[in-house]
């Protein structure tokens, strides 16, 4: 260990964990690149586990966050009315909402992921006045004790002493095999009333599970999921707070599958510039809260309204889409040449858009990867529930410099270990 790293050995919690995966301090970071304090550069593959979609301290970004400083803007307003809302949502409207014909009224429920979590499964059970909800394999939604809940990895729930309370974990497109219809499993599963499971106010869940290991659910699993929601009536919250904000090609991750969720929860890049914000969308006819009945000291951070409402820009145009799209294609080329060339790794490519990686069964090697890539000059995250997958998970604005260098780095690892 780096010496530099001294105080966070002596007196930060055992529970940080990237300081581990990651051990130097860093200092700078600009686009999709990141300095530490002795001046080494690194290539990021990880973008703040999707907090920094744009990249590192964007100039427009930048620009605008510091005018408003510079004019004495509000930072702090709990959720009074204030300018830099009023710009957020009109253009939210505007260049989100409109232009893909959706309905949904803008909750700002606390600063996290975890935050949109916990109001979504807060609001399915008031609206439904039923308790349990469905949640699937492998999914990940959140640390604290509700979003936990639904969490499907008992590995991390039970780190925390937490039972499935009020929640049955069904499995996720393709888990078991791909001889088992899963959808049809769990339609099963709801008629038997013997099993003593009472209808469920609400599913939750991702289109592609971030943390669970990239697994994409296929768009036609999506929309049967979503007719078995109507069938049931129960409602359908999709947690687009990794995959969402172009992740996978898209604003939201869901817009190619054709589903219409009724709630849907976004974080991490909806500030734009790495600022703390998550949003609940919910359906109009469901947003029945009572003044106060969800509160929080730190819903709506004034500088990521400015952040988040410049990121937007962005998707005005469909460029960007395109963009994503063009550097998606290159990832899986790149990660299908690697697993050919590496028949050792007995590799196989994951996920969808810029969310995509590796699994390999050999115990421990995709972590070994990983941290041959940061001696390397390259950050990036593993993930899976055995931590089986490395992730490419750059900036969705890196250029062509920045993929090749990135993918040169990762061949070079692979290479070192298994060739
Ligand atoms: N949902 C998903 C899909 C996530 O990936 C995460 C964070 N990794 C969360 C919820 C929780 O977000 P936060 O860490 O901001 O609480």
């Amino acid at each position: 260990v780096n010496n530099d790293l001294k105080i966070f050995e002596e007196l930060e919690s055992s529970v940080r964990s990237y300081v581990r995966s990651f051990p130097t301090v860093f200092k700078k970071a600009k686009g999709y690149k990141m300095w530490d304090i002795n001046g080494k550069e690194y290539i990021d593959f990880f973008a703040g586990a999707g907090a920094l979609n744009y990249g590192h301290n964007d100039e427009k970004m930048k620009k605008k966050l510091l005018e408003y400083i510079a004019q004495d803007g509000i930072v702090h307003s709990l959720d009074m009315a204030t300018e830099a809302k009023a710009n957020f949502l009109e253009k939210f409207n505007e260049v989100i909402l409109k232009p893909r014909n959706m309905n949904y009224k803008v909750m700002f429920p606390g600063p996290t992921g975890t935050n949109t979590v916990e109001s979504a499964l807060k609001l399915a059970r008031k609206v439904t006045g039923r308790t349990n909800v469905i949640s699937f394999t492998n999914g990940f939604h959140g640390m604290t004790i509700g979003s936990l809940s639904v969490t499907g990895n008992s590995a991390k729930r039970q780190g925390a002493g937490i039972p499935l309370q009020h929640v049955v974990t069904m499995p996720y497109d393709n888990f078991v095999s791909n001889n088992l219809d899963t959808v049809e499993y769990l339609e099963r599963f709801l008629e038997d009333n013997g099993s003593g499971v009472d209808i469920p106010a609400a599913m939750i869940l991702e289109t592609v599970q971030g943390e669970g290991g990239i697994n994409a659910a296929k768009f036609e699993w999506l929309k049967r999921i979503e007719e078995v929601c109507k069938r049931w009536g129960i409602l359908l919250i999709i947690d687009d707070v990794q995959a969402g904000v172009g992740r996978t090609g898209t604003f939201f991750s869901f817009e190619k599958a054709g589903i219409n969720p009724d709630i849907v929860c976004l974080s991490k890049s909806i500030g734009g510039n790495g600022l703390p914000l998550a949003l609940t969308l919910i359906k109009p006819e469901l947003d029945i809260w009572n003044p106060g009945e969800h509160n929080g000291t730190f819903r709506g951070n004034n500088f990521a309204f400015i952040t988040a409402t410049e990121s937007l820009t962005y998707w005005e145009t469909d460029e960007f889409e395109k963009s994503i799209e063009e550097k998606s294609v290159k990832i899986t080329e790149f990660l299908n040449n690697i697993v050919e060339k590496y028949p050792e790794l007995n590799g196989k490519v994951k996920g969808r858009g810029l969310m995509q990686g590796i699994s390999t069964p050999i115990e421990g090697l995709a972590s070994e990867i990983a941290a041959k890539a940061f001696e390397n000059g390259l950050i990036m995250e593993t993930a899976g529930p055995e931590d089986e997958v490395f992730k490419l998970f750059p900036p969705l604005t890196i250029d062509n410099e920045g993929l090749e260098k990135g993918f040169k780095i990762i061949e070079e690892s692979v290479r070192s270990l298994v060739a």
